[in-house]
């Protein structure tokens, strides 16, 4: 196993109760790069980031940041390693502002904090509009970039991103878009992007893999699978 690597599984299986969500999972992300994971619902995506944040433990097989087992790592620990996880349920913290949210995203590395408060609100000028208003009363939208931008609050080396366009207006997935290209560019920082929206996904990914019931059904680039027949005929049309 590389230790140059930044993540890697190998024969990870994953399961609640009798419900196998995980079934053999091979998958590595290397340093800069973009790797999306797409699937249908119920394909696994969410359980595959919950597993590589360390929330969910798995029965069988090894995740390995850096060549170090995920299970020995703490939350803490990750965090100041600078692996970040936004998951799909945004977790923000309702009754506080958009500013203390994004403030508590830099708990683990406070130096350059308010350099990264103006980074983020450069990225989503509605959030710099909304510093002061509450997080629960944000649009869907705007929870989205806010869960994102405290994310980036916290200088990720390793970025964990579970649908991030889910439920979210094409000008508003536009807006994300345009950060995610931002944040590729400027601070060069390794993703791990979990989608069902397969255009956004190809739109950023070096590489992806296929989920489908649990089991990686494809692999490649991002060009091979945009050509692969059956990616075409059930994700792409
Ligand atoms: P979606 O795109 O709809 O969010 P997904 O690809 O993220 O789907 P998961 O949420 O990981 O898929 O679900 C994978 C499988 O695991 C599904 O069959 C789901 O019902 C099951 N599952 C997920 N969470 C739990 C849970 N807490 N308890 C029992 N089964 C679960």
């Amino acid at each position: 196993m590389s230790t140059d690597r930044v993540l890697e599984l190998e024969g990870v299986n994953v399961s609640y109760g009798k419900v196998q969500a995980l079934r053999d999972i091979d998958l590595h992300v290397d340093p800069g790069e973009v790797v999306g994971v797409i699937g249908p619902n119920g394909a696994g995506k969410s359980t595959l980031s919950d597993t590589i944040a360390g929330f969910k433990p798995y029965d069988t097989g090894t995740v390995q940041f850096r060549g170090t087992e995920v299970s020995t790592l703490t939350p803490d620990k990750l965090t100041e390693d600078r692996v970040i996880y936004c998951t799909e349920r945004r977790d923000l913290f309702g009754f506080m502002t958009v500013a203390e949210n994004l403030r508590l995203g830099a708990y683990t590395n406070r130096d350059n904090l308010k350099d990264r408060l103006e980074f983020v609100y450069d990225l989503f000028p509605r959030l710099d509009e909304r510093r002061e208003q509450d997080a629960r009363t944000l649009s869907g939208g705007e929870q989205q970039m806010l869960a994102i931008g405290r994310a980036l609050m916290g200088s990720p080396e390793f970025l964990i991103l579970d649908e991030p366009t889910i439920g979210l207006a094409p000008v508003i997935i536009d807006d994300i878009t345009n950060a995610l290209e931002q944040i590729q560019e400027e601070e060069n920082v390794t993703i791990l992007l979990c989608e069902q929206n397969v255009t956004f996904t190809f739109r950023h990914a070096d590489r992806i893999y296929l989920l489908e019931k649990g089991s990686i059904a494809r692999e490649g680039t991002a060009e091979a699978l945009r050509q692969d027949k059956h990616v075409k005929d059930a994700y792409i049309g």
